[in-house]
């Protein structure tokens, strides 16, 4: 039986998303999170791009180390050979790639402006796939931008041929958010009967419908017999109005009416760690999560009106579709009030120890000396010229407890 998996790309269009971005140390932290969810795919970044590359093999690193373990990284490229050389001279370690190209005639005549024709799309393609073939990667996605303003009969022939040279996945791009669940559920489905491969959606929200598209392009998927990988990003956050939001389309997979009696994970996902994920996101980005997102916003499980407030005490189930510890909710947390010592790239001694020391029981951190408490320290240091503001204590503890990886994860030289 054909199952649902998920692949986040917060890593990789959320951090491309205009006025919005993340340090290397907070997109490594989300890959941690991710992966202690028990999300099948991090799309990490971009194999191509010098900044990324020391982040990328930092992060592979973790993935050997077992740190980022059993998540998978992979890496988005257009789908072109000297993409694929290129990542494979920058980051030697990548397994795991997406292969882009535009598929739709508006992008092949609008943006290619004539110098390409759809064989040559085809024809690129391929030369890419098995460019990546032959340096070993393990798993390929090819992904049609624009796909659903892509003729099907082209999408299909695409497909078939991407699969017949080598890829393992379909990636049906909804680029513009244009998809219904009507439209994308009919997509998925003709490409899963049609082709045989496992279609990922990926849905954006320009009409308001990523995470209710990207569920019934995963139905249309199973219904056509083949596994479903559904792209998101965390608190929805991707280029323009944003990406199917992670923990809505875990919700909504999980808990919408019927849904969940038919069709069944590939893997278990821990959702209470919602809560952490989409907060540190929101910190990371330094976007508010909207009072009412889906399960972490403010109002999520908040009742005032008479009748709703007395309906819930009653019996939760009268008002609530599930419950707030499900995602992770209901824990107290302590906000200081009072005087504060903050992380910052221009930090010392003295405070940096009062942190590291104030953290809860065993999370406290000891240094065996003082020249390791100035090593670190500095990292930390490095760490917050980056993110341009104090670090969170999961930043400091992972700094404190990979030092090596952090220092590669903070070297950025560029012009080199
Ligand atoms: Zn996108």
């Amino acid at each position: 039986m054909p199952k649902i998996y998920f692949i986040d790309v917060t890593n990789r269009d959320g951090v491309q998303t205009a006025r919005l971005g993340l340090s290397k140390l907070e997109k490594t932290i989300i890959n941690i999170y991710l992966n202690e969810m028990g999300i099948f795919q991090s799309e990490f970044g971009f194999p191509t791009t010098r900044h990324e590359s020391n982040y990328l093999q930092a992060n592979l690193e973790l993935a050997d180390m077992g740190v980022l373990k059993p998540i998978r990284l992979e890496g988005w490229i257009r789908a072109t050979v000297p993409d694929v050389e290129k990542a494979f001279t920058l980051v030697p370690n990548i397994r795991h790639l997406n292969l882009s190209i535009s598929t739709s005639n508006q992008m092949i005549y609008g943006k290619f402006l004539g110098k390409k024709s759809r064989e040559d799309i085809l024809e690129t393609t391929f030369d890419a796939v098995e460019a990546a073939r032959a340096h070993g990667a393990e798993s390929i996605g090819v992904n049609a931008e624009d796909a659903s303003r892509t003729d099907m009969d082209f999408l299909v022939e695409f497909a078939l041929a991407a699969k017949e040279h080598g890829a393992q996945r379909f990636r049906y791009c909804d680029t513009l958010g244009y998809d219904s669940p009507f439209t994308i559920y009919e997509a998925a489905k003709t490409l899963a009967q049609n082709v045989g491969i496992p279609i990922e959606t990926h849905c954006h929200g320009d009409l308001g419908m990523a995470v209710a598209n990207s569920i019934a392009g995963a139905k249309g998927a199973l219904d056509g017999g083949q596994d479903a990988y559904i792209n998101t990003t965390i608190n929805g956050i991707g280029e323009r109005a944003g990406n199917a939001d992670l923990v809505a389309t875990i919700l909504a997979a999980t808990k919408s009416k019927g849904f969940a009696e038919k069709y069944q994970l590939g893997n278990p996902i821990d959702l209470t760690k919602a809560w952490k994920i989409t907060r540190f996101a929101s910190y990371a980005f330094k976007v508010p999560i909207s009072i009412n997102q889906p399960g972490v916003g403010a109002n999520a499980f908040a009742h005032s009106s008479g009748i709703h407030a007395d309906g819930v005490l009653k019996d939760p189930d009268n008002y609530e579709l599930y419950s707030f510890d499900e995602v992770g909710r209901g824990e107290p947390e302590t906000v200081e009030t009072g005087r504060e010592i903050c992380s910052g790239a221009y930090g010392g001694i003295s405070g940096f120890r009062h942190i590291m020391g104030k953290m809860a029981g065993e999370t406290a951190v000891p240094f065996r000396s003082s020249e390791e408490a100035g090593e670190i320290l500095e990292l930390v240091r490095y760490a917050n010229v980056e993110a341009q503001k104090p670090l969170v204590e999961d930043e400091l503890l992972f700094i404190a407890k990979y030092p090596q990886i952090a220092r590669k994860l903070l070297t950025l030289k560029p012009l080199e």
